[in-house]
């Protein structure tokens, strides 16, 4: 197997750069460890798209941040993925925060972000649930909500129907160089490459030394959320971040893209597997959102979960060709606003990869559009009559939480790159995301899996190999 590029890490970051690679007349693939795109920061995060005013200016970061902002609206239209430009509020509750204030609306003036200054008064104006202790607020009206997962699975499904390979469930363990390329051992796989872009995420430190790349270190910060019930009470229509003091940034309480209200994140250094949610963290998040909204209750929590941020040594993202292993990019300590600046890091990626010697001209078979799965619950009475005429299986309601119907999970495993999992059907199509949290629709999820890959049903999992949900039939194998 013989690639232009190949892609390590099939996050926002490669997935974005798949795309953008997927374009060109160039031969490329992306190599991921797990069963599915989106499997490590890019699955669990805040779906900010950020305004920009908090990075440092001068740095990639400030650059990647305020181009990907710009970038991103263009992007989700191309993509058919959930987006709201909702702006965002950074709440000042004392002198010390109100100073914060000032500081990033001079930081965001510098970086060239639209920002401004308003009052305590102004702030209930416009999100009347908020904290009548309130002084302050930086109000950016450029950031936004997104939902990340379904960014990153949109952008690989556009570029796998442009010709991009993607090898799921295929670590990398192994990099060597041979003339002027490299050669991986990824899984059962060995793909030799002229070039390679490292977006492996919290390992992109040890896919850089194997590849004999420069030394950095990259430590993994978790961050623990709560999300709540769509019909919880308390909601605020734009972001609301806390601003900076001498106890930290706060919490976050901001709508997600898919109509719910989500807090967090903590902020706690640990282990590059460690995914856990712990009762410190999440007490941390609840009395964190009480602050703003001091009513909100947490009997309307539906799920509580945790990502891990990848944090470089270097306190801004790597991005940038080795010195020591030519033709090898590193794209590395992206930790948050990593998810708003990927279509921008796409962009600046593939100008390098040209730069270096990529095939620059455009593929005219290539498109930027993808088409996504039509929801069932959106459409009016007459489109949904419709649908069904044309699948009977629309009629079939498989997630009641969500409505999602059994038509839409079929095309979820049926398109590229499509789901092979309990968790990549619940990432393209919503089924299991509700109130129920899939206690009713698993197995239906599971026997639809099964139907349609032609795959044992002790074999489908929920998020790949180590993850069954199935140990054997009832009553098999007793005496
Ligand atoms: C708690 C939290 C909150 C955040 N909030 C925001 C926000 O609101 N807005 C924002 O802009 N950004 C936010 N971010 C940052 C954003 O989520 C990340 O910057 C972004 O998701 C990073 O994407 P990535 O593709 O670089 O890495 P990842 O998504 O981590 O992807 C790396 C991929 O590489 C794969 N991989 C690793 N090792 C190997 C190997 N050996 N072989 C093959 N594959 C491998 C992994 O399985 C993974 O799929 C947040 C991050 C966290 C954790």
């Amino acid at each position: 197997m013989n690639y232009d590029v190949a892609i390590i890490g099939a996050g926002i970051s490669g997935a974005m750069i798949a795309r953008e690679l997927s374009c060109l007349n160039a031969n490329v693939c992306v190599i991921e460890a797990e069963a599915d795109v989106a499997a490590g920061a890019t699955r669990a995060n805040s779906g900010i798209v950020h305004a920009g005013y908090d990075a440092l200016p001068g740095s990639m970061k400030a650059r990647m941040n305020v181009r990907g902002n710009a970038l991103m609206p263009i992007v989700v239209k191309e993509l058919g993925v959930p987006y709201e430009n909702c702006g965002s509020l950074v709440a000042a509750f004392d002198d010390e925060e109100d100073k914060s204030v000032d500081m990033l609306l001079q930081r965001g003036r510098e970086n060239g972000v639209p920002v401004k200054k308003i009052s305590g008064e102004e702030v209930r104006k416009r999100e009347p649930n908020l904290s009548r202790q309130i002084k302050s607020a930086l109000w950016a009206p450029t950031a936004g909500i997104v939902s990340p997962f379904e960014l990153a699975i949109a952008a690989m499904e556009n570029a796998a129907a442009n010709g991009v390979q993607v090898y799921l469930s295929s670590r990398v363990t192994a990099i060597f160089r041979k003339n002027k390329g490299f050669i991986i051992q990824a899984g059962p796989n060995c793909i030799e490459t002229r070039f390679v872009v490292n977006a492996a995420g919290v390992y992109a430190d040890d896919i850089s030394r194997m590849a004999g790349g420069e030394a950095f270190t990259i430590t993994a910060r978790r961050g623990e959320y709560v999300l709540f019930d769509r019909s919880q009470p308390v909601k605020v229509s734009s972001v609301i971040f806390g601003a900076p003091s001498e106890k930290g940034k706060g919490v976050l309480f901001s709508p997600t893209a898919h109509g719910n209200m989500i807090a967090g994140p903590t902020a706690q250094f640990t282990g590059k597997e460690d995914t856990d949610t712990t009762r410190e963290g999440l007490s941390a998040v609840m009395n964190g959102v009480r602050r703003y909204v001091p009513s909100i209750d947490r009997r309307s929590a539906i799920t509580v979960f945790a990502g891990l941020r990848a944090m470089g040594n270097r306190h801004d993202f790597i991005i940038e060709e080795s010195k020591s292993a030519q033709g090898f990019v590193n794209v590395a300590g992206i930790e948050s606003p990593g998810l708003t600046s990927a279509p921008a890091i796409a962009e600046y990626v593939t100008g390098m990869l040209v730069s270096m010697g990529v095939d620059g001209t455009k593929k005219t078979s290539a498109t930027r559009i993808r088409k996504p799965i039509e929801v069932f619950a959106h459409a009016t009475p007459e489109r949904q009559r419709e649908l069904i005429k044309t699948d009977p299986r629309y009629a079939n309601v498989i997630c009641r939480c969500e409505h999602v119907t059994e038509a839409e999970i079929v095309q979820s495993i049926h398109r590229p790159c499509g789901a092979t999992t309990v968790d990549g059907v619940k990432m393209r199509t919503s089924a299991g995301f509700g109130r129920c949290h899939g206690g009713f629709c698993m197995p239906r999820v599971m026997d639809i899996l099964s139907h349609e890959l032609d795959k044992d049903l002790n074999d489908i999992t929920k998020c790949g190999e180590g993850s069954w949900i199935l140990a054997n039939k009832t009553k098999e194998g007793a005496r």
